[in-house]
């Protein structure tokens, strides 16, 4: 929620009252610079105990309602049957207005069943933009991912309001090339993820159903952060001015076939679901529940998650609640580009994004920009971010590097955990950086996995710039903070 001070500026607030707490702690400088030496410069081997904020991922990480928390404590713990499923069936209804509804353990599990009842062997599936788990999937059932992002989708430095769009013409294009029988469905997500958090607009969602159905392909919607895409919608476009949330989510509802989820990021929980109110979808699909995650109505969830992904879902719909990450989100990222520190615009769904290719433009990409700003980051705040550049992208059957299209550092804003004054925090320590941006130096691999080498890829320094920032950040601010 946004409220307007007396001097006219805008201010994002908190729609909630802590209630409860977990202690954070500062690491000193001297000590984030030998974490993140022990760490080999990848920000997930980092121990918690060294971050001050853990801005790595949205996922899981969210603070929960107390009525979510209440809820868990009444959940009801059977194997068959259990109420906790039916109140979230009800939720499901109530939400999204579909009938037929699974729990799975997370979100790429319901990929991992949707590429099992749909993908055969050199099927495609259409995209308005790939997820990791998505892609994954579909390649291992012997599909292929096909993306159908718009012009300036992955231009750092955009107006557009709509960057998650699906362009239709290259839809028609795919569906002449293969025929559409070998097209097994086409996938939308909300807020597209790995483009910067873009949403995509109502009317591009309606003018994709259309045309899938024109073709006989079912529509999936991948509505993990399905709530700010809502709440971008009606800010964004001027149709759903006076509309409210729900109203949103239900009108979207009406344009797809099957919906699934990670209950981690919208719906403040953890787990997932797949929904739809087509029967044979439904059975196609339940064929493969019990061999992967479990029995119809636990689906490889504990039944406490159940609980608070159901209340997690109604509340989702909340302005408030929906509001609460993509205010301080736009927040974030105004007050830096107002400082020129290069982030990408418009402000997006889940975090707030570092452009290194613009940051840091003395290092080249073959020497990760991106992974090495996340790693100075650290050293100058405690600040934990992602890399999501050349580093997470593996290298081709060749062994050559593939440099990754936008180097990118994420810094991911779990709903509701951080105050104004982190973020205040935040904006600082990212200035001094960038002020002192010449002190960062390219980074090289020590120890590279095959395959996702990002997520346990060691690496160093080239020239020992770790050292220098360190002490030039003590010159300024001392030890302690
Ligand atoms: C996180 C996410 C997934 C995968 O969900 P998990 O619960 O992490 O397995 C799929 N799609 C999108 C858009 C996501 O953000």
């Amino acid at each position: 929620m946004n409220i307007t001070l007396s001097n006219g500026k805008v201010l994002p607030i908190e729609m909630h009252q802590i209630k409860i707490v977990q202690k954070t702690h500062l690491p000193p400088a001297s000590r984030r610079l030998e974490a993140m030496q022990e760490a080999g410069f990848n920000t997930f081997l980092l121990r918690t105990k060294d971050i001050f904020l853990d801005m790595l991922t949205d996922s899981g990480t969210n603070a929960m309602s107390d009525r979510q928390l209440s809820a868990m404590m009444a959940s009801d713990d059977a194997y068959a049957g259990s109420e906790s499923f039916f109140r979230l069936a009800a939720a499901v209804q109530e939400v999204f207005g579909l009938r037929f509804v699974m729990p799975v353990h997370q979100g790429r599990a319901a990929e991992h069943l949707l590429a099992k009842a749909f993908v055969k062997p050199g099927d495609a599936v259409l995209m308005n933009y790939h997820f990791t788990t998505s892609k994954a999937h579909v390649d291992l059932a012997g599909g292929r991912v096909i993306e159908l992002f718009g012009e300036d989708a992955l231009e750092t430095c955009s107006c557009n309001p709509f960057k998650g769009n699906l362009d239709l013409g290259k839809f028609a294009a795919a569906v002449e090339e293969r025929g559409p029988e070998r097209i097994a469905y086409v996938r939308m997500e909300a807020t597209t993820n790995l483009i910067g958090g873009q949403p995509f607009s109502m009317q591009n969602l309606r003018d994709v159903k259309a045309m899938a159905d024109s073709f006989g392909i079912p529509l999936v919607f991948d509505g993990s952060l399905i709530s700010e895409n809502a709440y971008f919608i009606q800010q964004r476009e001027a149709e759903f001015a006076g509309t409210t949330l729900q109203e949103i989510i239900l009108e979207m509802m009406r344009n797809v076939d099957i919906l699934y989820m990670s209950g981690r990021k919208s719906a403040a929980a953890r787990g997932g679901l797949i929904a739809t109110n087509r029967k044979d979808f439904y059975d196609r699909i339940l064929a493969w529940l019990p061999v992967y995650e479990g029995f119809a109505t636990y689906g490889g969830m504990s039944t406490k998650e159940i609980e608070a992904m159901a209340v997690g879902l109604r509340e989702m719909t909340d302005p408030a609640v929906a509001s609460s990450s993509a205010d301080f989100i736009e927040y974030f990222v105004r007050r830096l580009a107002e400082e020129g520190v290069p982030v990408v615009t418009p402000a997006g769904g889940l975090a707030c994004h570092l452009d290194a290719t613009r940051f840091l433009p003395h290092i080249p990409q073959s020497q990760y920009p991106a992974g090495a700003l996340a790693a100075a980051i650290y050293i100058a705040s405690g600040i934990r971010g992602m890399e999501r550049g050349t580093i997470s992208t593996d290298r081709g059957a060749d062994g050559s590097e593939t440099l990754a299209d936008m180097e990118l550092v994420r810094l991911a804003l779990p709903r509701r955990l951080y105050t104004l004054s982190h973020i205040e925090y935040a904006i600082d320590r990212l200035k001094w950086l960038f002020v002192h941006r010449e002190l960062i130096g390219g980074l090289k691999f020590v120890e590279e996995p095959a395959v996702l080498r990002f997520f346990f890829g060691r690496l160093a320094p080239i020239g020992g710039w770790d050292e220098r920032l360190a002490e030039d950040f003590r010159a300024d601010f001392g030890d302690a903070c």
